[in-house]
């Protein structure tokens, strides 16, 4: 494989955004690899950014969703509080739907909290 500007010499790589043959003379490096001299090498670096940008962003909704799981739980919790407190101090049963609806919640905000990320890859 020779370089696609110059026949003549060997290529030591491909393009990452082309894929043409490069030769050392033509052949920029970029972080994770190697880009047309001044024709490609902004897109690369741009694609770069654009994928370091997206890995940010799906640690950051992983965060999300944890953290929206323990609200949910600790709300559901404050429910189960408010709701069988009552029932066990005098017998009072008309809170029991709070209390019943908080165990949904807390169960709900536990699995949120629990379950492995679901935006994948992350970083983190
Ligand atoms: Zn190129
Ligand atoms: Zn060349």
């Amino acid at each position: 494989m020779n370089c696609f500007n110059h026949p003549d010499k060997p290529a030591i790589g491909f393009c990452k955004s082309c894929c043409r043959g490069l030769c050392a003379d033509c052949a920029a490096t970029v972080p994770n690899g190697l880009a047309c001299r001044n024709t490609c090498e902004d897109r690369v670096n741009f694609i770069n950014q654009i994928i370091d940008n997206n890995q940010k962003v799906i640690s950051a909704a992983n965060v999300q969703v944890r953290s929206s799981g323990m609200f949910i739980f600790l709300l559901g919790i404050a429910f189960c509080l408010f709701g069988f407190l009552p029932l066990l101090i005098s017998g009072n049963t008309g809170t029991l739907f709070m209390g019943i609806l908080g165990l949904i919640f807390a169960a709900y905000g536990a699995f949120r909290l629990l379950r492995k990320s679901q935006y994948y890859p992350t970083t983190k």
